[in-house]
């Protein structure tokens, strides 16, 4: 974490991000040295430093160990931005069609499913949770 005195330097330069795109264009740059500026998606060349991200092979959102998988070099691969958000959607999209059912299986239709921060939440065990929770409520104040 940068320190408050530093963050007065860091507003001089009239970039919010500047320490973050320093990062970001030396790594295009040694990536350029070590001729790695193939799209791991497209397989065309990244031509710009804005375009430039680092891309994982296998999502590491839905890994066994996400952390093995987010910080293994084994894994990492450099990608367009562009490129890596498209398959980040369409990983997302493609595991919420998959999933049906809640992990009680009670089923996501219409009626039994909430939307919350961009995920489902089944009614029915929402309602079950509650009826729990009040319970144990009442039988604490007794
Ligand atoms: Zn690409
Ligand atoms: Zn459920």
């Amino acid at each position: 974490m940068p320190s408050r005195s530093s963050n007065v330097y860091f507003r001089k330069l009239g970039i919010p991000s500047a320490q973050t795109q320093l990062y970001r264009r030396l790594l295009f740059w040694l990536a350029a040295q070590a001729g790695l500026l193939e799209c791991f998606r497209c397989h065309e060349n990244i031509k710009r430093w804005e375009d430039f991200s680092i891309d994982h092979k296998e999502p590491w959102r839905f890994a066994s160990d996400p952390i093995e998988a987010y910080f293994n070099s084994d894994n990492i691969a450099f990608s367009h931005l562009g490129c890596n958000r498209m398959s980040a959607d369409l990983i997302r999209n493609h595991r919420a069609r998959r999933i049906t059912h809640c992990p009680q299986g009670h089923a996501y239709d219409v009626e039994n499913t909430y939307l919350y921060r961009g995920g489902r939440l089944c009614k029915t065990c929402h309602r079950d949770s509650e009826r729990l929770r009040r319970r144990r409520l009442r039988h604490s104040t007794i």
